[in-house]
């Protein structure tokens, strides 16, 4: 499985409607030399624009640890967080400029994804964001509901940060009629 979604989800329209409108010119999943890109601008500078699901891609706000099949979930997040990470960093090498969004952002919060977008195709530089990711979550009292979540770098592998809290049940769900 190369990635693992769909083409032309919801997200994915909405924002391509929303660049359309702003007068920004792309193409649909269009070959980059690390993969396919959700979207993809050519000029006036190259720039990759990746849609990440909330779940599938490890959102700091709303992975939630699956409760069965743990060693799976577990090996899958992980795999997929690694991959996302090698692809932004072999485009950036090669001087791509890559967008990660959140599926969650594009329902809540458009026209910033819009002025993102803008701006990586017109700032002279830009500065790349540490863009944290859940990469493991364990629980570590099931009775107080307490897990550990470690969060990595996708633009650092070595980098990584560790949270203690309450399980995260709060599932982000696409907005009714969205
Ligand atoms: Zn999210």
């Amino acid at each position: 499985m190369a990635r693992i979604k769909n083409r032309d989800t919801k997200p994915e329209m909405l924002l391509r409607r929303a660049l359309w409108r702003s007068g920004i010119r792309y193409r649909v999943a269009a070959v980059t030399p690390a993969g396919r890109a959700d979207i993809v601008v050519k000029t006036p500078r190259l720039l990759a624009v990746f849609i990440d699901g909330c779940f599938w891609h490890g959102c700091p706000q709303h992975y939630v640890r699956p409760r069965s099949r743990q060693d799976f979930w577990r090996a899958k997040l992980a795999e997929n967080v690694s991959r996302d990470q090698r692809q932004t960093l072999a485009l950036e090498e090669k001087g791509w400029r890559v967008i990660r969004i959140w599926e969650h952002s594009v329902h809540e919060e458009l026209p910033d994804v819009v002025e993102r977008i803008r701006q990586a195709l017109s700032a002279a530089s830009l500065s790349a964001e540490p863009d944290w990711r859940v990469t493991f979550v364990e629980c570590i009292d099931e009775h107080r509901r307490i897990e550990r979540r470690v969060l990595t770098s996708l633009r650092d592998p070595l980098a990584s940060r560790e949270m203690t809290g309450r399980r995260i049940t709060a599932k982000w769900r696409r907005p009714r009629g969205a």
